[in-house]
């Protein structure tokens, strides 16, 4: 889906028309400029002066498709009743963007035509007063429109918002149940297709089988090569790897046929299967498919989501699960993994591929799977969990390192971490919120970017950082308990 956002610029009739071509123009300019550095291309619409203007494109706005939210802005004064009919019926993700056309207040040349035409910064506050007034769900950005720092903070509002329109659109494909008796990873799916759009439908394991038997040897040729081409090969097991192609044929075909864009499956129902799917999940997570194992529906989304608003629409975005720690003072990890499934968008270099017995479920054989090391660096880790009534986003700032151990009888991919503010308060942070064991692990997208998706999403949004203590995250919780049940 190509995608785009459009620029609405607010004025009015008052200042004659030599103003408004002025400012028509200049909004032209700022558009194209500003494509040119960010991520989707910015389309001027509209310089507005009536209510009739403002409600018939941002009508048009919720019906278009490509349009994944407006940019508002108001070069000169822009009466705000006027807004009020629009802006009501907004559907789509709103930043008001705060700057003016000229960086500097020119000494000389300044006097009252000047003043009216360059009139952002009173323009700009009748503006937001009737974004806060309607209560809308809205991001300011203040600054100067050139500058980077500004454009980057416009780059990763857009990336939310793409994420908030993959979400609108987003189909995940069950293959089973969720493991029995766990709760974190279940959840209300009315509810959640409710406020996330999210269409979440289960497929039998049979029809997966069958699906996999009409699979050629040629078709899994072509996959088998593929692999190779990616990755290295450290195993003689072919068979397992062919049998992996097999399923990762079959389970795209399901997928792509029926829109879906993630997938869950559980070991405690592999009927009719050899093999827990392991490379093949990997390879379809690498594609930007979201996958959320033991039937985590909502991990499984949300990875498809955090890998659409990260680089290039597929970012280092991937299924995560806390694992194991280490608790030596001064070097305190979490050690994270899964028992096969972690996506190589993660990793430091380039994967193998290995076959090792799994315990673990109903496999027949051995499953092949990449193991590799995750790469270092900042990150965080992202997990939505259903309170009953509500839903709430948990994000934890974290510090990947390379393992400080080789650890070579692990045969699963590994990323070692620590969360913030430390290990054990962390831990202690994560608990008190109820953060789930399987997370959303990303290198690229911020925690203000799921800021902004929670809030237009209208969930709960809690974030862990390095400044963070229990006592006030206790609090805090307890306010926002209230503030959602009022909601
Ligand atoms: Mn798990």
């Amino acid at each position: 889906m190509k995608r785009e956002f459009w620029f609405v610029v607010g004025s009015q009739s008052l200042y004659g028309q030599d103003v408004l071509d002025t400012v028509d123009a200049r909004a032209g300019e700022m558009a194209e400029k500003l494509s040119r550095v960010l991520p989707y291309p910015l389309v001027y619409k509209v310089t507005a002066k009536s209510n009739r203007e403002i409600s018939e494109t941002i009508k048009e706005a919720n019906y278009r498709d490509e349009c994944a939210g407006i940019i508002t802005w108001c070069h000169t004064f822009s009466p705000s009743k006027m807004w009020i009919d629009g802006l009501r019926d907004l559907q789509k993700p709103w930043c008001h963007l705060a700057t003016q056309y000229n960086r500097e207040i020119p000494n000389e040349e300044i006097d009252m035509d000047f003043m009216n035409l360059n009139q952002a910064a009173h323009g700009d506050r009748e503006h937001g007063f009737i974004g806060a007034r309607l209560r809308k769900p809205r991001k300011v950005i203040a600054g100067y429109w050139q500058d980077e720092k500004v454009q980057k903070r416009i780059s990763d509002w857009m990336r939310a918002a793409v994420g908030v329109a993959v979400s609108k659109e987003m189909k995940v494909m069950r293959f089973g149940d969720n493991m029995r008796e766990v709760a974190v990873t279940e959840g209300d799916k009315v509810e959640v297709q409710t406020k996330l759009g999210w269409q979440v439908n289960t497929w039998a394991v049979g029809d997966l089988v069958k699906e996999m038997n009409a699979v050629t040897e040629e078709e899994i040729d072509a996959l088998y090569n593929e692999y190779l081409s990616q990755y290295d090969l450290a195993t003689d097991n072919t068979a397992a790897i062919r049998y992996q192609a097999r399923e990762e044929i079959a389970m795209k075909r399901m997928m792509d046929r029926e829109g879906c864009k993630a997938f869950s499956n559980t070991f405690q129902d592999l009927y009719g299967m050899e093999q827990l799917p392991g490379l093949a999940s990997q390879h379809l997570m690498s594609q930007g498919y979201g996958y959320g194992a033991e039937g985590d529906w909502k991990v499984s989304a949300m990875t498809a989501i955090l890998k659409a608003m990260g680089e290039n629409g597929n970012g280092a975005s991937g299924f995560m699960e806390d694992y194991t720690y280490h608790l030596v003072e001064g070097m305190e990890y979490s050690l994270g993994a899964h028992m096969l499934e972690v996506c190589p968008s993660l990793a430091a270099d380039k994967p193998r591929i290995e076959t090792h017995h799994l315990g673990i479920g109903m496999n027949e054989k051995d499953p092949a799977r990449l193991v590799f090391e995750g790469k270092a660096g900042k990150g965080l880790v992202c997990s939505l969990i259903d309170m009953g009534g509500r839903l709430r986003m948990i994000v934890q700032d974290i510090e990947a390192v390379k393992p400080i151990m080789p650890m070579p009888n692990l045969p699963v991919a590994r990323v070692m971490w620590r969360a913030m503010p430390d290990l054990t308060t962390g831990v202690e942070c994560w608990i008190t919120a109820g953060g789930a064991h399987h997370t959303v692990l990303s290198y690229d997208v911020t925690p203000g970017m799921l800021r902004d998706w929670a809030r237009m999403m209208d969930i709960e949004f809690v974030h862990i950082t390095k400044d963070t203590t229990p006592e006030k995250l206790e609090e805090e919780l307890m306010v926002k308990d209230l503030i959602w049940k009022l909601k």
